[in-house]
């Protein structure tokens, strides 16, 4: 597990999971009670308490939800970025190969968290500059994220034309494989977004796809998920 704490919120502890905490999404072929247990194991091992985390129902969108004080545990978001305005809600976001990013941020009444799943289609689409615009709505000043676990530029290959399009959109986010075709670099276009919004950002450089301690759903389309987490120690 990779974990890091925010200098600009130091309460704010931030952590992407590996293979050593298992699958922790419902959504794939493992036993739900399984999956379950190992998500109470984790937030008990962080020391959440009776504490969960919010995962959401992730659909490849733009969509950036913005969390009551208290969530309903039974509520499913559906959406591919949550926002906790006051950070009191420990946030998971699941991947196994698209980009997760995790945020930190001070307002002026104290810490706000966020995280994001940023596939091809939702960081074309936005879901980055979405997730930093809605932190500074509620007052957010300054902003660092983590870019965790993802498969990178050089294992990332797409059908040519999926990379013209893209780069179209974004330029730059088009790259060439390690075998020499069409490729798309998620994080590093994750990174050059967050960079221009003022965002503080750090990069993990783990590739899922070349590290065997990540899921990697290229790897294995039967694979888990790792997640990305945000909470308030203590
Ligand atoms: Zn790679």
């Amino acid at each position: 597990m990779l974990r890091y704490q925010s200098l600009v919120a130091p309460a704010l502890r931030i952590a992407f999971t590996s293979v050593d905490q298992g699958n922790l999404a419902l959504h794939v072929l493992d036993d739900r009670d399984a999956v379950l247990l190992r998500r109470r194991d984790l937030e008990r091992g962080l020391g959440l308490g009776t504490a969960e985390f919010t995962y959401m129902n992730q659909v490849h969108s733009a969509d950036v939800i913005t969390l009551a004080e208290h969530p309903s545990p039974k509520k499913i978001y559906t959406g591919d970025a949550l926002l906790s305005p006051d950070a009191s809600i420990p946030l998971a976001v699941m991947v196994a190969d698209c980009v997760p990013v995790v945020f930190a941020g001070k307002t002026s009444a104290g810490p706000i968290s966020a995280v994001a799943h940023a596939g091809r289609r939702g960081l074309l689409d936005g879901i980055l500059s979405g997730t930093v615009t809605a932190m500074r709505e509620h007052g957010a000043q300054s902003i660092e994220a983590w870019i965790g676990p993802s498969i990178c530029g050089s294992c990332y290959e797409v059908p040519p034309a999926m990379a013209e399009e893209s780069e179209k959109i974004r330029p730059g986010i088009s790259c060439e494989t390690r075998w020499g075709t069409p490729g798309l670099n998620l994080p590093e276009a994750a990174r050059v977004e967050l960079s221009a919004l003022n965002v503080t950002v750090s990069d993990s450089n783990k590739c899922t796809m070349e590290d065997e301690k990540y899921f990697s759903y290229r790897q294995d389309p039967q694979t888990g998920r790792l997640a990305g987490l945000i909470w308030t120690d203590g």
